[in-house]
């Protein structure tokens, strides 16, 4: 398995560039979305340790997603007029507290570390979460939606890739894989619940998509 301080770089690189393809390809419509896609890209690659119970980078992690949240909560309150300036002031920080204690017990309870957030289906359901939650909350352009929610799959998928990689064990020259080798790049659980659990999660956050296309909020897939 990787180290932390290695996703976070690897993770910026693949933002560095995804961004920097983004900008010199025009594919955005607002000037901050290759930086979000860069952002995106570094959150991502975090992403899958969320299951792994102990030690600072969970708590890094929550502290960062935490802080995101309230952020983000922020930004929505703000957007709506019709908001009492005292929920405005007091939705943030509740979100904030609820991400950083209510989410990550409730994820170190239900979580086994290198079970199913190391997969490709994870990936698939960043991609298409990030993608709803962009499209519900706020007002980019499908386009910007479509690049950054990439960017958040492609991190990801950076992190499995580094931790196989990870796995390659060679001693003396001669090739001695670790026991997690094929555990990061898979596609489903040993758990068939857990597995059958996961393509529900995908097919809802597709229904999601769907659902959104009628209601015609711009659709970036
Ligand atoms: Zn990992």
């Amino acid at each position: 398995m990787a180290s932390f301080r290695t996703h976070i770089v690897t993770g910026s690189a693949v933002g560095y560039v995804g961004g920097s393809v983004v900008a010199i390809n025009y594919w955005f419509f607002s000037d901050l979305t290759p930086f979000f896609v860069f952002l995106s890209s570094l959150i991502g690659s975090m992403l899958p340790d969320l299951d792994s119970d102990s030690g600072k980078p969970v708590c890094l992690l929550f502290d960062l997603l935490s802080l995101l949240g309230g952020c983000f909560a922020f930004y929505f309150c703000i957007q709506q007029n019709d908001l009492p300036v005292y929920y405005q002031i007091g939705i943030p920080p509740i979100v904030a507290l609820i991400i950083r204690y209510g989410i990550s017990t409730l994820f170190k309870k239900f979580t086994v570390h290198r079970g199913i957030f190391h997969s490709l289906p994870a990936a698939l359901i960043i991609v298409l979460a990030t993608a709803g939650l962009l499209r519900w909350f706020s007002e980019m352009a499908p386009l910007d939606i479509l690049v950054i929610s990439l960017a958040a799959g492609a991190g990801f998928v950076s992190h499995l890739i580094l931790d196989e990689i990870y796995s390659l064990g060679f001693d003396g020259g001669r090739f001695k894989p670790k026991n997690s080798l094929g555990s990061a790049l898979a596609w489903r659980s040993s758990s068939v619940p857990v597995t059958i659990t996961i393509y529900l999660v995908i097919g809802l956050l597709v229904l999601i998509h769907w659902y959104l296309n009628i209601e015609g909020v711009k659709s970036p897939f």
